[in-house]
């Protein structure tokens, strides 16, 4: 159901690879071998194996906990080092980075007595770059017997280093029998990415309330991974959702050359939005509440809105840049918040727990502007969402498909079509594995 492709094409990212240094150490190891083999004596023979001994590196790995102590992490990577320690406890570059923060990779390299000759930390930033914060003895010498002759003296160094995270693509395909995040569960997709495809396709496939049983999927996604570690996960690079038999795809584009890429259906199309496809984050929360009663006096039919069933306090996001008409209590809509978004665009959020904008304040698009509740005529937790055009009541999922449009030019249609057809074959050849195991079971 999931699995890693490599698109040679799309891939980008620099290629991490092994340092010449590590390359280098191991051709030296090879050589001491091979000295072993010769029988110089005894005692000569000895000798060797004490010094090879010496000289044997033991790797171990183990994530950091927010919980550490030096005491802790070290009896984990069954390290045995006070000079170490004390190193670690007076820096506070190291204790800020090694101990207090969770699910960070470390690496430690130790000597035959679980002495550190290096131990690194790994954490991702938010550029795409990760950090590794070395720990290393420096004169730490490949030569077993210079390493042998001067133990406990080297000095103990601190190294930061920056790196680009690499990223591969993974795919993923699945089919809908209770819910989305069941369906994306089991295919392996992190939260994070189903909700990116539910961001992506939101213009098209309203996820709060549209989405039916036997629906499915394909996504081609980037993950993040600093030297082999799993740091996290990009961007959505192509989708496929059919809804209720309707297909849907989605590629990321970005014309060489160019600063910026955005979202487009195979037809070169764009996605992109001039208003969010909802005010709630579609998340496994949301996605997973359901209204426990109709709320007072509005029926579905005479319903002027859209409802979004949530537990109070999830946070409501305008759906678009603007200025707050008004902000506080009306009847019958409880807490409410009136947004005009010029052009005589305006949306309404109600029954809101609480309100965090004033009056003729403006927002971005986005802006968190309160949260869910149930004041007013409700009677249970939900945002009731309108969107209307010079006072007048329109279709609330309408709002989502208001596209901004971008046209491509010939040269870059060109590019946009090649990858496009890469992208076919690949969502083609994802979905047909998902087809040949539901035939398989
Ligand atoms: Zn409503």
């Amino acid at each position: 159901m999931y699995g890693v492709a490599t698109l040679l094409l799309l891939a980008g990212g620099a290629t991490f690879a092994l340092s010449n240094l590590t390359a280098s150490k191991q051709a030296v190891q090879e050589r001491e071998l091979q000295e072993l083999l010769t029988p110089p004596g005894y005692a000569t023979q000895l000798q060797s194996v004490l010094n090879w001994k010496m000289g044997m590196r033991l790797y171990r790995s183990d994530t950091s906990r927010s919980s550490d102590t030096v005491e802790s992490l070290f009896q984990r990577l069954n390290v045995d080092d006070q000079e170490a320690a004390k190193f670690i406890r007076s820096n506070s570059q190291l204790r800020r980075n090694l101990l207090g923060k969770s699910g960070r990779p470390i690496r430690a390299e130790v000597d035959e007595q679980n002495r550190i000759l290096s131990l690194k930390v790994l954490w991702a930033q938010n550029d795409n770059s990760y950090i590794e914060l070395e720990l290393f003895r420096k004169s730490t010498s490949i030569e077993p017997e210079s390493y042998a002759a001067t133990p406990g003296t080297n000095a103990l160094e601190l190294q930061l280093q920056t790196h680009p995270l690499h990223a591969s693509v993974r795919s993923a395909t699945g089919r809908i029998q209770t819910s989305l995040f069941a369906a994306t569960d089991a295919a392996r997709v992190p939260d994070l990415v189903a909700a990116q495809m539910a961001d992506i396709f939101g213009g098209e496939i309203d996820f709060h309330h549209s989405i039916h049983k036997g629906d499915h999927f394909t996504i081609l996604y980037e993950a993040l991974d600093a030297d082999g570690e799993p740091m996290g996960y990009g961007k959505i690079i192509a989708a496929e959702f059919v809804n209720n038999g309707v297909t849907h795809q989605a590629m990321f584009f970005q014309e060489t050359g160019s600063k910026e890429g955005n979202y487009f259906n195979l037809k070169g199309q764009s996605l992109k939005r001039t208003y969010l496809a909802a005010p709630l984050k579609f998340s496994r929360i949301t996605s997973g509440y359901k209204m426990r009663f109709h709320p007072i006096l509005q029926t579905w039919k005479a319903h002027k809105g859209i409802d979004y069933a949530a537990p109070t306090g999830t946070a409501v996001h305008t759906v678009g840049k603007g200025v707050v008409r008004s902000a506080g209590w009306m009847n019958g809509l409880g807490n409410v918040v009136f947004v005009d978004h010029g052009n005589s665009q305006t949306t309404v959020y109600a029954h809101l727990n609480q309100i965090n904008v004033r009056t003729a304040q403006s927002v971005d698009q986005g802006q968190i502007i309160g949260t869910v509740g149930e004041t007013g005529w409700a009677t249970g937790p939900h945002l009731h969402f309108e969107f209307r055009i010079n006072d007048q009541y329109k279709d609330p999922t309408s709002i989502a498909r208001q596209s901004v449009p971008i046209v491509l030019s010939k040269t870059a249609l060109a590019e946009f079509n090649q990858q496009a057809n890469a992208i076919r074959t690949q969502i083609s050849r994802t979905s047909a594995e998902d087809d040949h195991i539901s035939l398989a079971q």
